[in-house]
């Protein structure tokens, strides 16, 4: 058995999860696929939207063990369930019209173009927000007809392994790397699906290389936050950009994790900045009705912050109750530091945020994309078309405009980093096609009887005007 702990209170353990056999869960997930995917998609879709309801009458019972086992503050898990539904439902919604062969009988042939799934998906989920983290490969890859195993952190493995048994076809092996590791070998598995750090994605996706079993690899970031010369924010901006860093304790992707500043308006945003943050950051117990920040996940991540955060570091917000039971750690403005510093050039993953001041917007947006990484961004200013030129310019996989983290979401978006931040998209028409593989059955007019004939080695010639692109197969977006 493995045992979680409470991060708020860490002599509670929380629960216990089995240590199951990696090759067993896959070879049950290839004999379930058999059946799965011969189902209608209706049928499948109906199965779906079964999980969603049984969890929607247990969202207050899960989210409080969500908050025990991961520490983030109890309405936090309660909207991390309730988004994740929001998407499954959403990709129930959405499947018959992204999943629908594509036919076409017509003077170049009889064409049909079907997205088929491809099998068993292996889905290796971290802790920071594992329901929806889950859900973004769980619900895509079923409705399309594959069955999945999913990992998911041991730091994190109760809650979700409650959601997981409401889904069809669904193995949960538990476990760290060496487990992982052994679902991604194995020979039965079609497709990877990972969110997590850059040395675990590495490993992934070279174990997964060596099987030719393609990744959807969903990595760290070191988002910039970039505030323009004429940013105007309100209170409540100023309580969303907090919150936009310290969420989850700042524990979060796409958290912002570098504030862009222009120097000449310095005093005053730090200024708004701090007292925003003694309105909105409440640190304490998870369960306490009002705290907003809870402790980090583990003793190795509070030893990795206090060697980040200088002494000169500003402290923020309010706390509550005795923060000497668990993995606490104070939340910090640092406004002193160089680019080259670790809290600045490395994703902290923490309670700790760096300002860094600017004088043109050009050196500006050079520094922010001064990193490997690049999952997501913020532009905040007064002018919305100069926000969106300036987002043109910053790589990142998504910018948000005056907002960040979360409340900048949207189902219907593709989310997924440039550079090393990861490949393939979770969300959205993509995030849904990212679980099938078109193939085709074509029977060319010119070889049925009556037909024209062709000389034996030659390329085909005329297209119908109707013919779609490559581009809308890839897509799977052609409708003819
Ligand atoms: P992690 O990489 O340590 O672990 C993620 C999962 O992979 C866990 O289930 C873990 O047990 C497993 N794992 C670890 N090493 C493995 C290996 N060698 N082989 C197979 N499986 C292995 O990440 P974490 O600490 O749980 O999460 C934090 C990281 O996740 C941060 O870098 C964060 O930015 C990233 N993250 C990214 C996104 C995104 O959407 N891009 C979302 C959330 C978190």
């Amino acid at each position: 058995m493995i045992n979680r702990e409470n991060p708020a209170r860490i002599t509670e353990v929380v629960g216990s999860v089995p240590v199951t056999d990696p090759d067993a869960a896959v070879r049950r997930a290839e004999v379930a696929g058999r059946d799965w995917s011969a189902l209608a998609l209706t049928e499948r879709i109906a199965a779906l939207r079964q999980s969603a309801h049984t969890v929607g009458t247990r969202v207050e019972e899960l989210a409080v063990l969500l908050a025990r086992e991961s520490g983030k503050p109890l309405a936090d898990c309660r909207g991390e369930i309730m988004f994740a539904l929001a998407y499954l439902r959403w990709v129930c919604d959405h499947a018959p019209r992204l999943l629908d062969d594509s036919r076409f009988d017509d003077s170049a042939g009889r064409l049909v173009i079907r997205r088929r799934p491809y099998g068993v998906v292996v889905c290796l989920t971290p802790w920071n927000a594992p329901i929806i983290l889950a859900m973004l490969k769980l619900a895509p890859a079923l409705v399309a007809g594959n069955t999945c195993v999913l990992k998911p952190s041991p730091l994190a493995p109760l809650a979700v392994s409650e959601v997981a048994a409401t889904l069809p076809c669904v193995e949960v092996v538990h476990g760290g790397a060496t487990a992982g590791q052994a679902l991604v070998s194995h020979p039965l598995v079609r497709k990877v699906a990972f969110t997590g750090g850059d040395s675990a994605g590495r490993q992934i996706a070279a174990a997964a290389g060596a099987m030719l079993t393609p990744t959807v690899m969903e990595l760290g970031g070191n988002d910039p936050a970039l505030l323009l010369p004429d940013f105007s924010l309100t209170e409540s901006d100023y309580e969303r950009l907090v919150m936009a860093s310290f969420a989850t304790s700042g524990q979060v992707c796409m958290a912002a994790k570098r504030l862009y500043v222009p120097r000449s308006r310095a005093d005053e945003f730090i200024a708004a900045y701090v007292r925003a943050a003694e309105r909105v950051l409440l640190v304490g117990d998870p369960l306490t009705p009002g705290v907003t920040m809870g402790p980090v996940i583990s003793a190795a991540s509070v030893d990795r912050m206090r060697a980040l955060i200088p002494d000169t570091a500003v402290p923020l917000g309010r706390s509550t109750g005795d923060l000497g039971t668990g993995h606490f750690v104070t939340p910090v403005l640092a406004t002193d530091l160089p680019d080259d510093a670790p809290l600045v050039a490395e994703e902290q993953f923490g309670p700790a945020v760096p300002l860094l001041l600017y004088d043109t917007e050009d050196e500006a947006v050079t520094r922010a994309n001064d990193s490997e990484l690049g999952l997501a961004a913020s532009v905040w200013s007064a002018d919305e078309e100069r926000a969106f030129a300036v987002a043109d310019r910053l790589e990142a996989g998504f910018v948000f405009v005056n907002t960040h983290n979360r409340t900048g979401m949207s189902l219907r978006a593709p989310f997924g980093g440039v550079k090393r931040s990861g490949y393939g998209r979770e969300y959205g028409e993509e995030g849904l096609l990212e679980y099938v593989q078109s193939t085709v059955v074509h029977a060319p007019a010119a070889f049925r009887p009556g037909g024209a004939g062709m000389a034996a080695n030659a390329y085909p010639a005329d297209l119908p005007a109707t013919e779609p692109t490559p581009l809308d197969i890839a897509q799977g977006f052609a409708r003819f």
